[in-house]
């Protein structure tokens, strides 16, 4: 395996010039597009990690993930899924166009209305340092912080997620405050993690929920059938439907660059290549996942696999 994968990573470094690092957060824009890390968990204890897997770079939309799963595990699936939906939207992450259009919740927790819908059930029951501590314990971590300078730059320019949290008010969608839910989903995007921590958060949803090292449960089983299912059908925007079939590989990506994939029962993958295409996806980072799921038969529908 670790052929295959210096071999997707010599193949997926050529790939990064034909994407944009993100500028809309300028903090963003001031990262290398060019890196590539590649990091695997592997469930019976192997570990790889090839290319920039140590350099720390913010979460973002992955981020989204961990809410989901936090706000299932504290308040159950049926008070989350109130007032958001389960159905792709089709729509650009940071579209408002359905959430005015529509009597409809926001269609899924992996847009930025319904991310933050999640951060304001997770508000009144769980401090913000309490969340930190959670995700690097997910993520098998201790370093993970706020990545303040992320933080700031994109609360300088947050107009439209502003915008998105107060339609969501008006509509009577949000539990928390909608300045304190916008803050907690700014500081959750802030978050700086490595490729290697992405692939610990993606070990532990492979394995169920179940922290491989120790036995411990630290997930509920349903919480993670449920989060696997949502990165399947919603986790890579509006190009979701596409990566399913060509890579099926449930997946989050995040404008970070980052992105966290789970093989079930199997491993987890983390990937940082910051190089993103006009959907936001890391345009290398999906090549090296299509590599690996062809060469490993990793598609969740791959009957060849192990
Ligand atoms: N903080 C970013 C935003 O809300 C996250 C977007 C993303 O990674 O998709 O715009």
């Amino acid at each position: 395996m670790q052929k295959i994968v210096a071999k997707a990573l010599e193949l997926g470094r050529a790939k990064t010039s034909e994407g944009h690092v993100a500028t809309y957060i300028p903090e963003l824009g001031k990262v290398d597009g060019s890196q590539l890390g590649i990091s695997i968990h592997s469930i019976t204890g192997e570990r790889i990690a090839l290319g920039d897997t140590n350099v720390r770079f913010s979460i973002q939309s992955i981020s989204k993930i961990f809410s989901l799963a936090m706000a299932l595990e504290l308040c159950g699936p049926e008070a989350v899924f109130k007032n958001v939906g389960m159905e792709p939207s089709g729509d650009p992450f940071n579209s408002l166009l359905k959430l005015e259009n529509t009597d409809s919740s926001p269609y899924n927790p992996m847009i930025n209305a319904g991310a933050i819908v999640v951060c304001s059930y997770l508000v009144p029951v769980l401090p913000f340092e309490a969340m930190i501590e959670t995700v690097r314990k997910l993520c098998m971590d201790d370093d993970i912080v706020i990545d303040e300078k992320v933080y700031q730059s994109e609360m300088a320019h947050i107009s439209r997620n502003r915008a998105i949290a107060y339609l969501l008010e008006s509509k009577g969608y949000l539990v928390g405050g909608v300045e304190e839910s916008l803050d907690f989903y700014v500081k959750m995007c802030a978050l700086s993690v490595t490729s290697d921590s992405l692939a610990g958060m993606g070990l532990l949803l492979a394995n169920d929920g179940i922290l491989p090292r120790t036995g411990e449960r630290v997930l509920k089983r349903e919480t993670v059938k449920t989060v696997k299912t949502i990165m399947l059908t919603c986790g890579m925007y509006d190009g979701s439907g596409e990566f399913a079939v060509r890579v099926g590989i449930p997946s989050k990506s995040g404008v970070g660059g980052g992105l966290l994939s789970v093989v079930d029962q199997e491993m987890g993958i983390g990937i940082f290549g910051p190089a993103l295409d006009a959907k936001g996806n890391s345009v290398a980072g999906e090549y090296v996942l299509e590599y690996l799921s062809r060469s490993l038969h990793l598609h969740i529908f791959d009957k060849r696999r192990r």
